[in-house]
């Protein structure tokens, strides 16, 4: 009986898939799974909560990146773009142990969970030592993530990168890439490893190319081959599209657009997720949409990089999907995502209320339900619904400012994305049915003294 008691959610409004249901009892397994939705039964006398959402799952983050956050913002090249800044990150990836990835990340996630996200998935491309050479375990810096998702209590999809060359038609990767590159062999044997593990752990596992230009089409195509013959379920995420130079590369080596190459190259499918796709023109859009791919849009990464805005309003009109990531992890925080993403298009458009549709007006709604259902798709565990099987993933929002108005849920989900900026509404964060953050009464967690004195140390040098 008591275990019972712990393991449930009386819940006074409720965001399913289909929309907003009243009073409702989410009941959970041992394992942090739901296992029954239905009415609350009379006498009940377990926990309540007001007004509850999924939990956001985020679809693509380099954690090590989260070291760097704010220390870039200076100029330090005549033109600078995402390609000088790569260089700045190349030099914080060059020295970076397994060791103090577990502690950026543990922090990272704790930070994730207190902003929202409960689940994430996690593009990883170190690999090697500082010298490039394989550490004796291969796995190490996958075994620091695990490890960290672990200790934060945050969902956690594995996505190890496959990098082999510098650029299109390169034969290897240069020096600032040492740490990343491995052999399709290598990869594969790491992969397969990694398969044990994320049965064992209960994450996620996918595979991610990192991108066109840094991954050869004959390559491209044996990985995947090889990865779906194990594990055809396998989601598949790659950088593309995010930076014009990329396209005019892509272009000028292969004669086509980025997603035209990865079409013939690869059965791209429901299990991909295209991460950016900031400049694909409206046929890319179109056919992305066709064949309901996910694309990862990152806002606050895109608009730090200076990358350009995705062109959601033509994605929308083909039914495109879409989540969100924080990718550089220069902000933590999944409404920021959502509202940027609203606001990028507002400013393209000189309109407003462009997130939405005819069955759902209100953009928050609308930008919480889209992102939770394309982060769903490709996040390889089941996450981001709120529905038997699922992991327990579910935030509380604060509907005090709302209270006596009947079906407040639209306002309240409103008001926490576009209006709440300085504070959270969100009260209480369970992660596979653990209450792992209070946020509105309990402080953003503080970056660890360790890892500021790590920051500064790259800073002097
Ligand atoms: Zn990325």
């Amino acid at each position: 009986m008591m275990n019972n008691v712990m393991n449930t959610l009386a819940v006074k409004q409720l965001l399913l898939a289909e929309g907003w249901v009243e009073n409702r009892l989410i009941e959970w397994d041992s394992a942090g799974n739901i296992s029954a939705l239905g009415p609350i039964p009379a006498g009940y006398d377990g926990p309540e909560a007001g007004t509850v959402v999924a939990g956001m799952p985020n679809i693509h983050s380099h954690a090590f990146q989260r070291l760097s956050a704010g220390l870039t913002e200076y100029r330090y090249a005549e033109d600078d773009s995402f390609w000088s800044w790569r260089q700045l990150m190349y030099a914080f990836a060059s020295k970076i142990t397994p060791e103090q990835l577990e502690e950026i990340a543990t922090h990272l996630y704790r930070e994730m969970l207190w902003a929202g996200y409960t689940s994430v998935c996690e593009f990883n491309y170190l690999h090697n030592d500082e010298f490039g050479r394989p550490y004796m375990e291969p796995d190490s810096f996958f075994t620091a993530l695990i490890r960290a998702a672990k200790r934060a209590g945050i969902g956690l999809t594995l996505l190890p990168v496959f990098y082999q060359r510098s650029g299109f038609g390169a034969e290897t990767v240069n020096d600032g890439q040492r740490r990343f590159a491995t052999t399709l062999d290598e990869y594969m044997q790491l992969w397969a490893s990694l398969q044990a593990r994320a049965q064992t752990e209960g994450i996620g596992l996918g595979v991610a190319p990192h991108s066109l230009r840094a991954v050869s089409e004959s390559d491209l195509q044996q990985l995947i081959a090889r990865v779906k013959a194990i594990s055809p379920e396998a989601p598949v995420h790659i950088h593309i599209s995010e930076q014009i130079r990329e396209v005019e590369d892509c272009l000028e080596a292969t004669g086509c657009r980025p997603f035209e190459l990865l079409q013939r190259t690869c059965a791209v499918d429901q299990s991909w997720c295209l991460v950016h796709g900031t400049h694909f023109d409206k046929n890319e859009l179109a056919a992305v949409a066709e064949i309901q791919a996910v694309v990862a849009i990152c806002p606050t990464t895109e608009a730090n990089l200076g990358d350009g805005i995705f062109d959601w309003l033509e994605f929308a009109s083909h039914g495109g999907r879409w989540g969100i990531g924080s990718d550089s992890n220069t902000l933590i925080d999944s409404r920021e995502e959502l509202m940027l993403l609203e606001y990028s298009q507002r400013l393209l458009r000189r309109k407003r209320n462009i997130v939405c549709d005819s069955k759902q007006a209100h953009v928050g709604t609308h930008l919480y339900q889209e992102a939770l259902k394309g982060g769903s798709q490709v996040s390889g565990i089941k996450v981001g619904r709120i529905e038997e099987g699922y992991r327990a993933d579910l935030l509380e929002l604060d509907g005090e400012l709302f209270e006596g108005l009947s079906k407040s849920g639209d306002f309240i989900l409103g008001n926490h994305i576009f209006a709440d900026s300085h504070k959270t509404s969100i009260v209480g964060v369970w992660s596979a049915g653990k209450r792992v953050a209070s946020p509105a009464t309990e402080a953003r967690p503080k970056l660890p003294k360790a890892l500021q004195a790590l920051r500064n140390q790259y800073l002097e040098n």
